[in-house]
């Protein structure tokens, strides 16, 4: 059987192709970094080996084919490369936004999977044409090595159909697919795993509320490691207040909206990318750092905007501690999940009607992952840091280890 190590993960967003090259044994990050800006004039790569400090230069990169030929000629660089030649990556694993209800799990890629993938790009305009050219430009330049989608939504998919249905007309799901996806999967399924590993048990014996929060955050409710619920829907607009999306809104202020003579491009814009945090906070910033700072000076839009991101939490935290009749553990991940404990502590004292009682010392000077509840909390508060490209190379490893022989 041939021995499989070198993996690499690769991200590729509509303007964007990120990638970092893992050897497995020892799960050693041998180089990382991205292309961005690809298409226009000022594309710019940035590329790091190991710990190494970053190196940024302009390159011409004016597709996203060229953009890989830019990264796979850096990683097999004579003299300063990481690795002799593309033949020493064993596996490629892709992150993919959408895998619909087709993709339950990650995927081995073939011809009937690239169909597939094709016929979900409606459910993510935006993402899945680039998802799917970052596949075809592997292929073409690493030839028989394997490619592996690993899908965003796919953890998810053990949701209940209670819980992932809209209260539409059936025929809405049935002709358009309208329903509630969740987004972040591969983050929160490795927060579960970590969890579980954190406190000496198996996924299968816990029950969780993992709460990623970054620019884009979701909460997930997971049952015995399978989600029961999550706070992003179709798309990842719903749910928590974020760094630019405004979450969860009475459906009819789109409709209000339309009728004030909005387009749905428009209204798109608006509730993306002008909202949430940088659309409350009144500081034109959509960063935790700079909202905190300013709640704490007294601006009244930025404490406006840091309630109502805390209020929606708790909301959402809530709820998900009783669909699971009870959690053993609130888990915090995500760049303001990790690193602002400002933000974490507006939820103690909530929280602590829940039986998890927030240790502040522990809170303000541990960095993840640790516990930040109390000795005698009956729910343990954690913060674990997520790593997405990891558990990529990982499941990509697994499918890729039982499948090639
Ligand atoms: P992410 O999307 O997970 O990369 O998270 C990005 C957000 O994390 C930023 O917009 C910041 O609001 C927040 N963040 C990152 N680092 C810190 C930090 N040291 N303290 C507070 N917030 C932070």
């Amino acid at each position: 059987m041939k021995q499989i190590d070198k993996i690499l993960v690769i991200n590729s967003g509509s303007s964007s192709l990120k990638f970092t090259l893992y050897a497995m044994d020892g799960e050693e990050k041998l180089a990382s970094g991205l292309v961005e800006r690809i298409g226009s004039k000022s594309a710019n790569m940035v590329y790091r080996r190991g710990n190494d400090p970053k190196e940024e230069h302009s390159v011409d990169a004016p597709n996203h084919d060229a953009a890989l030929k830019l990264v796979t000629e850096r990683l097999v660089a004579p003299g300063n490369g990481v690795i002799g030649s593309l033949s020493e990556v064993d596996a490629i694993g892709h992150r993919v936004l959408h895998g619909g209800e087709l993709f339950k799990e990650a995927a081995l890629v073939n011809d009937s999977v690239l169909q597939k993938l094709n016929t979900l790009v409606h459910l993510g305009p935006l993402h899945m044409p680039a998802n799917i050219g970052g596949i075809k430009a592997c292929e073409k330049i690493f030839g028989e090595t394997p490619n592996v989608a690993v899908f965003d939504t796919a953890f998810h998919q053990s949701m209940p159909d209670y819980a992932s249905h809209y209260a539409l007309p059936d025929e809405y799901y049935r002709k358009y697919g309208i329903r509630k996806y969740g987004f972040h999967g591969t983050s929160h399924h490795f927060v579960t795993l970590a969890t579980a590993e954190f406190l000496g048990k198996k996924p299968e014996e816990l029950k969780i509320v993992t709460c990623h929060l970054g620019n884009g955050s979701s909460l997930a409710a997971v049952k015995y490691g399978k989600v029961l619920d999550t706070s992003m829907g179709l798309t990842p607009l719903a749910g928590v207040v974020m760094g630019t999306r405004c979450g969860n809104l009475d459906p009819a202020v789109v409709l209000t909206l339309i009728r004030e003579g909005m387009s749905a491009d428009e209204i798109d814009n608006l509730l993306n990318k002008k909202s949430g945090l940088l659309g409350v906070g009144g500081i034109n910033s959509n960063d935790m750092r700079d909202i905190v700072k300013n709640a704490a000076e007294g601006l009244p839009s930025a404490c406006l905007a840091l309630n109502m991101w805390t209020h929606r939490l708790v909301f959402y935290i809530g709820a998900y501690f009783t669909l699971l009749s009870g959690a053993d553990a609130i888990v915090f991940t995500g760049g303001i999940g990790e690193n602002s404990w400002q933000a974490r502590a507006t939820l103690a004292d909530q929280l602590s009607a829940l039986g998890c009682i927030i240790d502040p010392e522990a809170n303000k000077n541990l960095r993840g992952p640790c516990r930040i509840s109390t000795a005698d909390s009956k729910v343990a508060a954690l913060v674990i840091p997520t790593d997405e490209e990891l558990m990529i190379a990982k499941e990509t490893f697994d499918i890729v280890s039982k499948t090639i022989k």
